[in-house]
């Protein structure tokens, strides 16, 4: 019998180590596939931007919203952000991609500034880009030729900028900081050493990971961690964004624990730029 095992097992592992090379063989044809389809969507200016309304929680006013890149292919469906996102990041392709983002965020929000005069948008941004030389003369330049203030614009970090060379970043995030942008960490919690590195650096918001919210109601640990951040951030002079709100609880109980601002499906789903302007309206 254990002969038996030890053949079945020898022959799993054989079969798993096939099964393992081939997918792998596979997986590299999709990879360059995908690469090069998305080189083409950035080439097209195929690529699109959604919104997220980011809401104050005591008022149900919305105050900005999170542009989020869509990339849709020939056969109508899309790719997670999930997914081309990080192949992006490791091909260097984000860097034209978040280029062009940008600019299309500044000139959609002009559009939707002239339905919420006070409207802001916050854009995501990836580690290669705050590596670049001129990068802050980049955005600030952007902001200014399509006429928008620095004050309207917010830039999301999440921790990945800031583990690579963070006194690069330190002093990136204080220009951005003193020139009037807002910056945020982003996904706030699920990365490492975020209390170490929180009174160094100069951001004045927090994302709290949707991963701390989806359970808040019922789960007392990620309650008490929620509470935990939101008196952290009061005394760091930094505001909250609680993202993943998907039921009016959550978004009330929040609201009640005197958390900033919320974000999520119980608001609004991401949506392109013309259901934006309906949503406002
Ligand atoms: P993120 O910046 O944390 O964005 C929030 C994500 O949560 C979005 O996913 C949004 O659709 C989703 N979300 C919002 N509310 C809810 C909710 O109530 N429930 C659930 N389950 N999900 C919710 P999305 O659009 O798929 O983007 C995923 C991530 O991809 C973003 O996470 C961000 O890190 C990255 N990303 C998206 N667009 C860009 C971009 O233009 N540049 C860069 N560098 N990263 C981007
Ligand atoms: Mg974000
Ligand atoms: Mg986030
Ligand atoms: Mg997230």
């Amino acid at each position: 019998q254990a002969d038996m095992a030890m053949s079945m097992a020898k022959r799993q592992g054989r079969n798993h180590i096939f099964f393992y090379q081939t997918e792998t063989a596979h997986q590299q044809r999709l990879d360059v596939n995908l690469r090069n389809q998305f080189q083409q969507a950035i080439e097209q200016q195929s690529l699109q931007l959604f919104y997220q309304p980011i809401v104050e929680l005591q008022s149900g006013q919305v105050v900005a919203v999170e542009a989020l890149m869509r990339w849709q292919l020939a056969d109508g469906s899309f790719v997670s952000p999930a997914r081309f996102i990080p192949m992006a990041e490791t091909t260097g392709q984000i860097i034209p991609a978040s280029q062009w983002a940008f600019k299309q965020a500044c000139k959609d929000l002009r559009i939707l500034q002239q339905h919420q005069s006070n409207l802001r948008m916050s854009v995501n941004l990836s580690v290669l880009q705050f590596g670049r030389a001129n990068f802050f003369e980049q955005i600030t330049s952007t902001i200014e030729a399509y006429e928008l203030a620095n004050s309207d614009i917010e830039l999301e970090l999440t921790e990945s900028i800031l583990m690579d060379d963070s006194s690069h970043a330190i002093a990136l995030i204080q220009r951005f900081r003193e020139a009037g942008l807002s910056v945020s960490i982003d996904d706030f919690g699920t990365g490492f050493s975020s209390l170490s590195y929180l009174n160094k650096l100069p951001v004045n918001k927090l994302k709290i990971d949707r991963a701390f919210i989806s359970e808040i109601i019922t789960k007392q640990s990620d309650e008490a961690i929620v509470r935990g951040v939101l008196a952290m951030a009061k005394r760091l002079n930094m505001t909250v964004v609680a993202e993943g709100i998907e039921h009016s609880e959550q978004a009330v109980h929040l609201a009640g624990m005197d958390c900033d601002y919320g974000q999520g499906y119980y608001f609004a789903k991401p949506m392109s730029l013309a259901e934006m302007i309906k949503f406002l309206t």
